[in-house]
């Protein structure tokens, strides 16, 4: 039998006991809906960690940017603007509403250009374009340039809202995100720093907007005994068993960031010694919950490392994944508008998301390490 029975997965799922009780007394209290005592709770608990003064819990962090973008009032035919580093699901639901995702590559923080930002913004205008909302992503945790992305937008008066679905837990040096930006939605998918197997936030100080999407996300039913609708409504809201869930994972997230903190500190440590690699770092202006903990090779070194290392790390039962690809590259994208410096294609060809679980052990992550270097003295030599 091989040494590595348990695969080591990217980004599992944390579940201790008192997840397992908060699961089960949610049960016990017979509230198996989307109603019930534990998503209000749930909701201030996300909201007093993530500095916000009101929450609605939602199916998915796409729900959240769907909805998000609607009160906004995005319309068939605008522009939204976005980073081009992230999951599909940040510029999906610009699709759903009719409008047309324009792409802006990243800067040295991996996150939305500011300077790109602006001349995109001034692109778009000189060719008529309305610009309804842009949305900046904090990719992998690592927190957007909020102050100089508030500048921005105020100065072109589009608003602001921030894809943090990989960011709970992470923290800006001045201020709290509530400061700079008109919403922003989280995601508790199944790999996220904690989860509730599927399920997102959107977070809020406008009273206003969180009153609309509440509605929205529960079919938009009007006060009165029978079913009255006045307008679309949409089936989003999430269950109160797994709001207990998080509830139970969000008292955990300090605790979990630690960790996840501590797994990157390892990796940047043992790769330091051997060079050509560096592991994605904090920037100025905050701090990451180092969700994924990414390694980025020298790729002068050799263009297949990733690839090879990947595999090496495959074949021990170890998952390690490439990093999002670019927006602009994809191709159901194919016809936004991308301003583009080659950062995020860069990057593409040259990280790798190594295993970040919380649950790792100091001898699973020695295992990564010592696979990677491996593969980079064999390399070397060839
Ligand atoms: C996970 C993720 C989403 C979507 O969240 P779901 O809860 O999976 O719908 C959106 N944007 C980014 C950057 C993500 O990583």
């Amino acid at each position: 039998m091989s040494s590595h029975v348990h695969t080591t997965y990217l980004s599992p799922p944390s579940i201790s006991d008192s997840d397992i009780q908060a699961v089960t007394a949610a049960l016990r209290s017979g509230w198996a809906a989307p109603v019930g005592p534990s998503i209000a709770e749930f909701e201030d608990l996300v909201c007093s960690q993530m500095g916000f003064r009101h929450g609605v819990a939602l199916a998915s962090g796409t729900s959240a940017i769907h909805l998000g973008l609607k009160f906004l009032g995005v319309q068939p035919g605008d522009i939204v603007i976005t980073s081009t580093l992230t999951f599909a699901a940040t510029a999906f639901p610009i699709m759903y509403l009719g409008a047309i995702p324009a792409f802006v590559d990243v800067d040295e923080s991996w996150n939305m250009d500011v300077e790109l930002l602006d001349s995109a913004i001034r692109a778009l205008r000189r060719s008529g374009k309305t610009i309804s909302a842009i949305i900046p992503v904090d990719l992998y945790g690592t927190p957007a340039n909020y102050a100089r992305l508030s500048e921005i937008s105020k100065r072109h008066e589009i608003p602001l809202f921030a894809d943090s679905a990989e960011s709970l837990g992470s923290k800006l040096n001045n201020g709290n995100l509530s400061d700079y930006v008109s919403a922003a939605a989280v995601s508790f998918n199944g790999n996220k720093i904690i989860t509730t197997s599927g399920g997102g936030m959107l977070l809020t100080d406008d009273v206003d907007f969180v009153e609309r999407v509440k509605h929205w996300s529960t079919q938009s039913r009007e006060p009165a005994p029978w079913y009255e609708h006045k307008e679309v409504g949409y089936n989003y809201r999430l269950s109160n068993i797994l709001a207990a869930l998080g509830s139970s994972q969000t008292s955990r997230l300090p605790e979990i960031v630690r960790k996840r903190r501590s797994i990157r500190d390892a990796y940047r440590e043992a790769f330091l010694r051997i060079g050509a690699v560096e592991v994605q770092k904090d920037p100025e202006w905050g701090i990451s919950n180092a969700w994924l903990s990414v390694a980025l090779f020298d790729r002068e070194a050799h263009t297949r490392i990733p690839t090879e290392v990947r595999l090496e790390l495959a074949s021990n039962g170890i998952e390690a994944r490439p990093i999002w690809k670019p927006l602009h590259s994809q191709p159901v994208f194919s016809s936004s508008p991308a301003f583009l410096s080659g950062h995020a294609d860069d990057i593409f060809g040259r990280g790798l998301c190594l295993p970040s679980g919380t649950d790792m052990s100091t001898d699973q992550i020695a295992r990564v390490t010592r696979h990677v270097t491996s593969v980079l003295k064999r390399m070397d030599r060839s």
